[in-house]
């Protein structure tokens, strides 16, 4: 990337990935059950050597990947993302054991991966979790810092909710209160496979259309060789999982907005009415041309986030809190007008625009809502 323009090998991949998800991953796609985890997909995006890049690549090439998946096939790009979101800790924190164990798994497509942080009680305000881990032997929480015996385990008790690919991920990246510290500072992260005693789960009817949904722990046995990172420091990996996604949950919304837009184009140069086509009315051109700034406007600041991020640079957060931000706010402007501006076959079941109506709304939402991108930009400006 110059500026403000990706390299010409950049662009023919861009077009490479964006057939491979209309050609290849758009009929798996199709065959899913809708709330359900799509193996075939998923096994595919192994196949086609997708799933590794989301562990081998930087942040810019992250983001090419799933603005161009979702361009063609958002169940596939999100389900790339999740598999990135639930096994980024076993990566970065996990034991040589835990890697091997899980980490080809991921990228082969065959594992399915999750990351449970959220709970009823506790989503933007993620340090109030309240999942326990109580330490083997019953000394409490409070008991020693919350540590347990010397080789000794714990039992993880509570409840996660709206987790994506719950509860038929294979593991669960679970962030657990272990009580050495109040808060942040008292988190400790586990990776918890699927098959536990006492783990169960239910699946949540979302407008969204990905499988997600909500896991009961009752006390759900998890050893020293389950942590992941040190006891007390599972907040840091939580934080350091969601920053190195955030700019790229900006590229999904940036591929939706490019579809509809695409999509708009198309049809509004193409729809008879009024002795011409809907695109010569100069209200519909104008919607158009804002359509295309703003998604225009995004896609910038999402590249240049990413390219923050890959050079290190000290304002990453700003940086990526306003793309994810902006680019998220902007999807939803422009799938809303790309439904206006097509009229009724927009909302039928089934038609590209419907898909990402349903689509496009949970990304204001996780991963740091809008509200809380705004408290992170305006907290490194007083900085
Ligand atoms: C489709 C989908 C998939 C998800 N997948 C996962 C997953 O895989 N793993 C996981 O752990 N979680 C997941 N989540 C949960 C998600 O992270 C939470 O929904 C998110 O953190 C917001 O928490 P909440 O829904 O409890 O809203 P709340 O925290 O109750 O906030 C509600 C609203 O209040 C406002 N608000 C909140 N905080 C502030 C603030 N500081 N300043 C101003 N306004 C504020 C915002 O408008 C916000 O939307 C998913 C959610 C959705 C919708």
């Amino acid at each position: 990337m110059t500026g403000f323009a990706l390299g010409a090998e950049q662009e023919e991949w861009c077009g490479q990935l964006r057939a491979l998800a209309a050609d290849r991953l758009r009929p798996l796609a199709d065959q899913g059950e809708p709330g359900r985890v799509n193996r075939p997909l998923l096994a595919a995006l192994g196949e086609l050597g997708l799933l590794e890049r989301v562990f081998t690549s930087g942040a810019l090439e992250l983001c090419l990947l799933r603005e161009s998946l979702a361009y063609g096939c958002t169940e596939a790009e999100t389900a790339l993302a999740l598999q990135g979101l639930g096994a980024h800790p076993v990566l970065a924190s996990g034991t040589p054991e835990q890697r091997a164990r899980w980490l080809p798994h991921v990228r082969a497509g065959r594992a399915v991966a999750a990351f449970a942080l959220s709970e009823p009680g506790a989503g933007s305000d993620a340090a109030a979790l309240a999942l326990e881990a109580v330490p083997e032997g019953g000394a409490g929480r409070s008991g020693a810092e919350g540590a347990p015996a010397a080789g000794g385990g714990w039992r993880l008790s509570g409840e996660k909710c709206w987790i994506s690919n719950a509860p038929e991920a294979d593991f669960y990246t679970v962030f657990a209160r272990t009580g050495e510290g109040p808060a942040a500072r008292g988190v400790t992260a586990f990776l918890v496979p699927a098959d536990r005693p006492g783990l169960s789960g239910e699946p949540l009817d979302m407008l969204s259309p990905h499988p997600i949904g909500r896991l009961t722990f009752d006390g759900v046995p998890v050893g020293p060789r389950d942590l992941l990172g040190q006891p007390g420091g599972g907040f840091r990996v939580a934080m350091d999982t969601l920053n190195r996604f955030r700019p790229s949950v900006g590229a999904f919304a940036v591929g939706m907005a490019r579809a509809a837009l695409d999509a708009t184009l198309a049809h509004t140069a193409a729809r008879r009415a009024f002795g011409g086509v809907l695109g010569d009315l100069q209200a519909v051109g104008h919607r158009v041309a804002e359509m295309a700034t703003r998604t225009e406007a995004a896609r910038l600041l999402v590249y240049a986030a990413a390219g923050a991020y890959d050079a290190g640079s000290p304002e990453v957060p700003r940086r990526s809190a306003m793309a994810k931000l902006l680019a998220t706010e902007t999807a939803q402007y422009v799938v809303d007008h790309a439904v206006q501006l097509h009229g009724a076959v927009a909302l039928q079941r089934g038609h590209l625009l419907e898909h990402l109506y349903r689509e496009v709304r949970a990304p204001r939402i996780y991963e740091g809502a809008s509200e809380v991108q705004r408290t992170i930009i305006a907290k490194e400006l007083y900085r």
